[in-house]
């Protein structure tokens, strides 16, 4: 505690992010991407000319936004572009969500949605998941201060088709909806297309997994002009959007080889469904997953035990300290030889 504080950082513990190791360990805990960036993002860095960064970025990000917007088939001016889609959800919250009436959110759901709340003074109101935790669409009245939740959502892996978004729009037409689709690659459906018939829904996207570029701090949102300008007046810079130089390149390297991102995901996709089979035979209890990780729960074996079994053997997987989620590992997609080794060592685990 400190008096130099403000009231709202009093209340917030910093975030305690996967342990990123220094050892050799298989690192199934973040739900990074196990497979390297598009090639065209090597070939950028090594032709990218250092002199250029006396200057600037482009104040308004255009090639960028350019890309996405190709990529989405929407126009530039819907495109609204931050380091990481954390940065593009903590202006979303600040832009759209600081009302005289609750921010609506699932219960379980991505663990930073609370910590914005607290940090910008938002009130929020948890949801309940389904009896078979899915995001209770159904549940979202339509008296709030805005809707956020996760499609598919984290850690849960359930995704909710168009359809049902659009019907929850349609109930909910007066304030924003905001869809983060940070996993949507990995077998969801994405609600783009909606923006042109929905002004309040804004639907956020990450570089960082199906786009293998965690490391470069990359994200989006698409939404209509009316809300990006929302984004737009509460970003940092006065003069321009928030990322620099380099990323921008590498961003647009990436977006640049549909064929190799639709070979990385279908990889992921194979390898997780394998990976589900594998578990299930062992016991394991997983839920559906429309993402690149897979929620798990064992019987008989206790899922803190577990997390601490597989640390000894070099593996890293993530087990959330929470009521609801204390009997389950959360478990990213890896190669397949780390998926291998995964198996290994959970049969000895299990025996
Ligand atoms: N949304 C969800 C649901 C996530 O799981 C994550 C990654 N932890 C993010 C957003 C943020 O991703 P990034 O800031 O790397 O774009």
């Amino acid at each position: 505690m400190s008096k130099y504080w403000s009231p709202q950082v009093h209340d917030l513990t910093p975030y305690v992010p996967g342990e990123q190791p220094r050892e050799q360990l298989i690192k199934l805990n973040t739900n990074e991407n196990p497979y390297p960036p598009a090639p065209a993002v090597e070939q950028t860095l090594r032709e990218f000319n250092a002199s250029d960064l006396r200057r600037y970025p482009d104040p308004s990000s255009s090639s960028l936004r350019a890309a996405l917007a190709d990529t989405f088939h929407v126009a530039a001016e819907e495109v609204f572009v931050g380091n990481g889609s954390d940065e593009v959800l903590a202006l979303a919250f600040q832009a759209f969500f600081r009302q005289d009436k609750p921010l609506l959110l699932p219960s379980i759901s991505y663990s930073f949605y609370p910590v914005y709340c607290r940090m910008y003074g938002i009130e929020s109101r948890s949801i309940a998941l389904t009896d078979n935790w899915e995001v209770d669409l159904e549940a979202f009245g339509n008296d709030n201060g805005g809707i956020i939740f996760a499609n598919p959502n984290a850690p849960t892996g359930h995704g909710h088709g168009r359809k049902a978004i659009a019907a929850l729009l349609e109930r909910n037409p007066q304030s924003v909806v905001l869809v983060d689709e940070a996993y949507v690659d990995f077998g969801g459906e994405s609600a783009i297309p909606l923006i042109h018939q929905y002004p309040n829904l804004v639907v956020t996207g990450t570089f960082s997994k199906s786009r293998s570029l965690a490391g470069i701090r990359l994200g989006y949102a698409v939404a209509s002009r009316e809300l990006i300008e929302g984004l737009e007046r509460v970003k940092d810079s006065f003069n321009s959007y928030p990322i620099d130089r380099l990323a921008e390149q590498v961003g647009v390297a990436a977006l640049s080889d549909p064929d190799y991102f639709d070979e990385c995901r279908t990889r992921v996709i194979t390898t997780r469904e394998q990976t589900r089979d594998r578990m299930a035979t062992l016991g394991f209890e997983i839920l559906p997953s429309q993402t690149n990780f897979v929620l798990a729960t064992h019987p008989t074996h206790d899922a803190g035990k577990l997390f601490i079994g597989l640390r000894e053997q070099g593996i890293l997987v993530r087990h959330f300290n929470t009521d609801a989620l204390r009997d389950y590992l959360r478990i990213s997609i890896g190669t397949d030889a780390e998926m291998d080794s995964l198996i290994e060592a959970l049969e000895t685990l299990c025996r």
